[in-house]
């Protein structure tokens, strides 16, 4: 923290000393002409961070850029390990100025959630695209005010949901659309791993604004939407914790979950962080099933259906993501199932709806 807020205060200064660094001279690309290639500055050098930055070497059609770090350490390592000029360096107090940096066109915000809201909402002040990761923010409020910022910065707001670009996971959705599997009644979605460390800001309300559900059980609301193709009207809940000191007050341990949609479908949900390998998607419709298990990791995604085993090709995620998001934003192309903030809106009012079904016991009417 202390280091953080040293790095703040000499921001300038490290800026200008890191034009120094060996290993720029790799940063080609720099000075060549950003032809439909969407250049990237990513906001929190963390683990998904790095797993982003990495995918985004394979990509063709976006490049990381530039950074946004409240760790100094972690700048001067990316921008050896990544060809990043110093001119291209933020931290958080700094970012604005992106605004006249003309070599980003848009900020990637992969920071704790809470802080989503705030930072993409001056990456659009900024005048760049912003992609933000899920969940976009901590409530459907925060969401929606960061979707109107972008609207008013004449900006597009992006939700980092790397399943709905996914082959497996398009092909069950190409099946339920085409008719294959009849009329879908059931969906069940299993989403949960065992948290480790007590301290993590995943553990802090303050920073996640809620436990599990933030987490890992929005993929299965997610998933529910996606694999159903309809929006729930109303939602169901019940928490579970068996430890309230580790999963303290605003933290969700468990939670069950059930949405009914205006078709008669039903979704059973579960989210936690207290069982692990929970990574399942079950789709029945009156002609054919789908199960998908892994269903949301990074894959390889294994699914079979009725008719088979579903056998696409595994890309990395992240690469394809960012290939699509490129298109998105560069050439104006429409994902499959969309990826913009409105989307992400959906999501968090269904996670403040299960929130206010467990507090109430009661059924919570989504229209
Ligand atoms: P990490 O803790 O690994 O990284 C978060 C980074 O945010 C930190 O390393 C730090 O980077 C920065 N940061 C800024 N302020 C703070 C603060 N107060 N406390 C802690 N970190 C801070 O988290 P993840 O990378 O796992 O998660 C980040 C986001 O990505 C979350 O919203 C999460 O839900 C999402 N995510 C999405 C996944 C997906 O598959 N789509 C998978 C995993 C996470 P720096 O030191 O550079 O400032």
């Amino acid at each position: 923290m202390k280091s953080r807020r040293i790095f703040l205060q000499k921001a300038g200064l490290s800026a200008l000393a890191l034009t120094a660094l060996p290993g720029l001279s790799q940063a080609s690309g720099f000075s060549a002409k950003p032809d439909k290639i969407l250049r990237v500055a990513i906001m929190g050098l963390g683990s998904y961070g790095t797993r982003v930055a990495e995918a985004m070497k394979d990509s063709k059609k976006a490049k990381l850029v530039g950074v946004i770090s409240g760790t100094p350490s972690k700048v001067t390592e990316w921008q050896s390990k990544y060809g990043i000029p110093a001119k291209n360096c933020y931290n958080y107090e700094n970012f604005d100025q992106i605004k006249d940096n003309p070599d980003i066109d848009a900020v990637y915000v992969i920071t704790p959630n809470a802080l989503h809201k705030d930072q993409v909402i001056r990456v659009a002040k900024a005048g760049k695209h912003a992609i933000c990761e899920k969940p976009m923010a901590i409530n459907a409020k925060d969401g929606q005010a960061m979707v109107d910022a972008c609207k008013a910065a004449g900006v597009q707001l992006l939700i980092g949901y790397r399943m709905h670009f996914e082959a497996n996971t398009l092909e069950a959705i190409r099946m339920r659309k085409s008719g294959e599997l009849g009329d879908l009644k059931f969906f069940q979605g299993l989403s949960g791993f065992v948290i480790g460390d007590p301290t993590q800001w995943r553990l802090d309300p303050k920073l996640s604004g809620g436990g599990a559900m933030m987490d890992i059980g929005i993929y299965s609301i997610n998933g529910a939407r996606y694999m159903l193709g309809e929006e729930p009207i109303w939602v169901t809940a019940q928490e579970t914790k068996t430890d309230p000191v580790k999963f303290r007050d605003g933290i969700d341990e468990t939670i069950q979950f059930q949405m009914g949609f205006p078709s008669g479908a039903v979704a059973s949900c579960l989210s936690t962080y207290a069982m692990n390998g929970l990574d399942k998607f079950f789709l029945n419709g009156s002609k054919g099933w789908v199960e998908m298990q892994p269903s949301t990791g990074y894959g390889p995604i294994k699914g079979k259906t009725n008719k088979g085993p579903l056998e696409l090709p595994h890309v990395t995620h992240q690469t394809v993501q960012m290939d699509k998001m490129a298109g998105i934003l560069l050439e104006g192309e429409k994902p499959e199932i969309p990826v913009d903030g409105v989307e992400g809106v959906k999501d968090m009012k269904i996670i403040d709806a299960i929130f206010e079904a467990v507090k109430t016991g009661k059924k919570v009417d989504l229209v």
